[in-house]
């Protein structure tokens, strides 16, 4: 039996009855990484086929993470040349969770966009990733490493995250589950900040059940965030009722409008359909300043961005450009360690914040903010759910927006507004388009109503059985 293709709640089965050891799911993994992410690239390693490094300590099952969460003793570059050589001091919280769980990490860390800039995994400065499901489209992004390792049997589950989408549209890209926890739920300690008002770590795992065991794991209080809040944690497990009689749920007009591809549209129709029959109410609702989420966020996002990433001046991490002056040393290493989408963003963001226009940018895209996280506020007082596409298109051909920020940045319009609301949400596969590219749904609940997403979305997914179709590589 090929255990890399089973999931973690299967292997933890299989464990506790003395039938197979984490050694063999290890060796098991490694192999599958060496057969395949030579074609996959999943894995941020110059040499795909050479040697993967052993995993930490042969734990339990072993979690693939995103090349922005800190790993002690073990490289973490942000896919970015000016992290080069980095080597973290120290763990996130969310690694040592896991270690504290009894599982471990891989060694191994997963390909993504530099410091999280993308929706493709194409601004890596190790190449891209290629999407299992059709090697010439991409995983999505940004954590498309991750979401095409656990889709490729590559990883039995793995971390990503998601500032704008970055584990849902993967994930719906990949035919895989994605979930991003309410803000706060998990501790942001040893993530690279990408927008910190925004990011949040959460689970890519083969299926909803794995979701919840990944996300008892990692959530929790944590002083070392400031922004991590103290409320317990339930167990998520509990949750994976297969009823959903009585649910109601929203569908927000807003979102099925231009712009959503057909076969996506039908798929996530279809699937609105099957949880009629399942027993859930559903109703039309509105999220008036849907439109504003695109704009409000790329003003917020990269304002933050250009802040955090103040701190790569050549001096304290990574890569350094010896010049004669201070001055020159910090340009030339931002000049050469920063990709083009990273500069981009260290542009718009320093401007937006700029005296004269903070104001009219800035300011303005947190009171839009406000006014975005008030919509869901109305919608959520009488409904446990939204559900809508995770992402207007199947996964696109690699290169096809490389050239067009704009449309690019349009792939999240989906997920974005639910970052900005600080709620969560999950991405579930709920079928293919005809060229066999996988489709989701995306989830939305009220803040720390995770139990109300996984509830509907396992028992979508028992009654469907999407997850269960596996590619052939
Ligand atoms: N694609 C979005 C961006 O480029 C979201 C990225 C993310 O969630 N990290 O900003």
């Amino acid at each position: 039996m090929e255990l890399s293709r089973l999931t973690a709640h299967e292997l933890l089965e299989k464990i506790r009855n003395k039938e197979i050891t984490s050694e063999q799911i290890h060796s098991d993994l490694n192999k599958k990484i060496e057969e395949l992410d030579p074609k996959v690239k999943a894995y941020v390693r110059t040499s795909h086929t050479l040697n993967p490094e052993p995993s930490v300590n042969l734990k339990g099952i072993p979690v693939s993470i995103k090349d922005n969460i800190c790993t002690e003793g073990y490289h973490t570059e942000c896919c970015s040349k000016i992290l080069a050589g980095f080597n973290p001091p120290y763990n996130a919280t969310v690694i040592n969770r896991i270690i504290a769980s009894g599982n471990s990490f891989l060694g191994l860390k997963c390909n993504m966009d530099e410091f999280a800039f993308g929706s493709s995994t194409e601004n890596s400065c190790f190449g891209p990733t290629h999407n299992p499901w059709n090697l010439e489209c991409v995983p999505g992004g940004s954590s498309g490493g991750s979401a095409a390792a656990v889709a490729a049997d590559e990883a039995i589950w793995a971390l990503g995250t998601d500032t704008g989408g970055s584990i849902r549209q993967p994930a719906s890209f990949c035919g895989v589950v994605g979930l991003k926890p309410t803000y706060g739920r998990v501790s942001r300690f040893g993530l690279i900040a990408f927008a910190s008002s925004l990011d949040q770590i959460g689970p890519l795992t083969k299926d909803v059940r794995d979701a919840a065991l990944l996300m008892n794991i990692i959530s929790g209080y944590d002083a070392n965030d400031s922004t991590s809040v103290n409320t317990p944690v339930p167990d998520y497990t509990k949750d994976l009722i297969n009823d959903i009689k009585g649910m109601r749920v929203g569908i927000p007009k807003e979102y099925f409008v231009k712009g959503l591809d057909p076969e996506v549209k039908a798929a996530v129709e279809e699937a609105i359909s099957k949880l009629k029959s399942l027993g859930a109410q559903f109703k039309e609702v509105s999220l008036p300043h849907t439109e504003y989420a695109v704009p409000v966020y790329y003003i917020i996002a990269t304002a933050e961005a250009s802040s955090n990433l103040a701190r790569f001046d050549a001096v304290q991490y990574g890569l350094r450009e010896d010049q004669k002056s201070l001055i020159d040393m910090y340009k030339k290493t931002r000049q050469l360690g920063f990709g083009d989408e990273a500069k981009r963003r260290i542009l718009l963001g320093t401007f937006a914040l700029s005296h004269g226009y903070y104001d009219a940018y800035y300011l303005r895209a947190q009171k839009v903010r406000t006014l975005i996280k008030q919509d869901f506020d109305n919608v959520f007082k009488d409904f446990d759910c939204i559900i809508t596409p995770t992402s207007p298109t199947p996964a696109f051909k690699i290169g096809e927006k490389t050239d067009d920020p704009l449309k690019m940045y349009l792939s999240d319009i989906y997920t974005i507004s639910v970052n900005l609301a600080g709620i969560p949400a999950i991405s579930v596969p709920c079928g293919f388009t005809k060229k066999g590219l996988p489709v989701g749904l995306q989830i939305l609940s009220q803040h720390f109503n995770e139990g109300a997403l996984l509830r509907l979305a396992y028992t979508y997914e028992q009654n469907t059985g999407w997850h269960k179709i596996k590619l052939k590589l």
